[in-house]
């Protein structure tokens, strides 16, 4: 039987960053993964799937309806193929180089199912057959998979989910996203800018339910600008494949009638076969895994990070969830501070938030003052013709300590990590004015919000 410090469950972010770094401190760590390739849901069929065909399809965009600045092309065609092998070619480079990551920090790689069959035991079922593994520490990271939605009825072909919607062989001519929410959004907006007419049908009155509200509604605003058929309070009560195409059944109409349907309705733990049972270790209502602040399950030798445990499902928490967790394994200390994880939605514009939104500081009654600043008045936004949108800082009233930002406009999804950093250092709103920011560059928006919510801004 093979033995091992720390064996790993799940190669995705969570999974296989907690085993790089428990190499890196010294452990001899094992990782078993089902898959053949590396990465997790995030390589291999969500984040970098989804941004390929998100960055790529702006541009096809771009250039089909002669958008280009000082440019004029003639018929401009798609070429869906290509499109999808450029997808495939970045998900390879991506899921092989943590293959080569685990070679280089000498992370012992088991290919097959691995369920728990003791608390230091693990059995793996792979195309080599059975083995048992003896592990000091098992960390579960085997991150989550699609909600099933009530009446919807999957074919994953005409009715399926975004491991579908990553990969249509052609470009639909009509496609109902059920949810309105991340997944629904990026990836109609993908199917939109390629062609189809795409109906989202969100339950809530709002889509991106728990974002900041100004910036739902100002994304709504400029998604239904964009074509997306938005439709909020609709709720789906089935969806399924009849003579070749999807009907989508709701409460208070006609049922639609599409080429393909995507369900993104959200989703949950995944724990399938995980063995659980076998060390008493039981999942709470919503199926995750309960944690203590060590990610230490009910038995001292398990340990869960990722999507498998509560939280927001972000390839990034789970990342950090997986460093802390194997520190303090090793030096029994280790930190993430959840306060500080950004959110981005990576549409066009992109939205992208940290900290807390102007309606959880209401509802928690926390004083704050607040200060927006529009990319119109950006020097950076006009020269790229990206004008549309805004940034927002909250920050305390009394100590003008920052408490949440929010953007919607360009690359919000890379200016929000500047933000991040400002919250994780407890930085005020002034902290962030008086630093000096590149001229001309999308962040001298925050620079100027801050200025906003501080005192008050130069160029507006
Ligand atoms: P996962 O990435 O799900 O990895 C779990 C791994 O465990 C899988 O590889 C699975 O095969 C393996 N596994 C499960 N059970 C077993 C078992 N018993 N034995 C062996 N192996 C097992 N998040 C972002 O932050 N940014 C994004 O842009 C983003 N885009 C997304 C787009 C889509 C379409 C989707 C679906 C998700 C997206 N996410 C995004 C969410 C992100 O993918 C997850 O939050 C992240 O992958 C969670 O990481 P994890 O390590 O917990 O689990
Ligand atoms: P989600 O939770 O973001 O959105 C699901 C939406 O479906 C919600 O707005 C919900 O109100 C709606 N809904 C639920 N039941 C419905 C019904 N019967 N009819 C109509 N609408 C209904 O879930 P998702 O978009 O499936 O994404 C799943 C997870 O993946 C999320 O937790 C997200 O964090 C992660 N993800 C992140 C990114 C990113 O970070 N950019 C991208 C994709 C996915």
């Amino acid at each position: 039987m093979n033995k091992h410090q720390l064996v790993v469950i799940g190669a995705g972010p969570g999974g296989y960053v907690a085993a790089i770094r428990a190499a890196q401190l010294g452990l001899d760590v094992a990782c078993i993964e089902k898959e053949p390739a590396l990465g997790g849901t995030c390589l291999r069929v969500g984040c970098i799937p989804s941004k390929a065909l998100l960055e790529a399809s702006e541009k096809i965009q771009a250039a089909r309806a002669n958008h280009l600045i000082g440019l004029k092309i003639g018929q401009a065609e798609l070429d869906l193929a290509a499109l999808m092998a450029h997808k495939d070619k970045v998900v390879k480079a991506n899921t092989s180089g943590i293959e080569f990551l685990f070679k280089k920090n000498k992370v012992k790689r088991y290919l097959g199912h691995g369920r728990i069959v003791g608390p230091t035991r693990v059995v793996v079922e792979g195309p080599e057959g059975t083995q048992e593994l003896e592990a000091e520490r098992i960390l579960i990271a085997t991150g989550s998979k699609v909600a099933p939605l009530k009446g919807v009825v999957l074919d994953y072909e005409i009715v399926g989910t975004s491991d579908q919607a990553i990969a249509y062989p052609k470009v639909p001519e009509s496609l109902v996203v059920i949810g309105g929410g991340v997944i629904g959004l990026e990836l109609g907006s993908v199917w939109s800018r390629l062609g189809s007419k795409v109906t989202v049908l969100e339950y809530l009155p709002t889509i991106l339910g728990g974002m900041d509200g100004e910036i739902a509604k100002a994304a709504e605003k400029v998604f239904r600008k964009q074509g997306l058929d938005i439709r909020t309070g609709v709720r789906v009560t089935a969806a399924y494949a009849k003579e070749g195409r999807g009907i989508v059944e709701y409460e208070g109409g006609e049922p639609l009638v599409a080429e393909r349907v995507l369900l993104a309705t959200g989703r949950v733990p995944n724990t399938d076969g995980l063995g659980l049972e076998n060390v008493g270790l039981q999942t709470d209502e919503r199926g995750r895994i309960p944690v203590n602040a060590h990610y230490q399950t009910a038995v001292p030798s398990i340990y869960a990070i990722g999507d498998v445990i509560a939280g927001p499902m972000l390839a990034h928490k789970a990342e950090e969830e997986g460093y802390a967790a194997v520190e303090y394994m090793v030096s029994g200390y280790g930190h993430v501070d959840y306060n500080a994880i950004p959110s981005v939605v990576y549409t066009h514009p992109e939205i992208a938030s940290v900290g807390k939104t102007e309606e959880e500081l209401k509802s928690l009654g926390i004083p704050y003052k607040k200060g927006s600043f529009p990319f119109s008045a950006n020097g950076r936004a006009r020269a790229m013709n990206e004008t549309e949108g805004f940034a927002k800082i909250l920050a305390h009233a009394e100590t003008d300590r920052i408490l949440g930002v929010h953007i919607i406009g360009p690359r919000a999804g890379d200016l929000i990590a500047e933000a991040a950093v400002a919250i994780a250092f407890h930085a005020s709103a002034e902290d962030l004015a008086r630093a000096s920011h590149a001229h001309p560059t999308l962040a001298e928006v925050l620079k100027e919000a801050a200025l906003a919510a501080w005192d008050r801004p130069i160029h507006i």
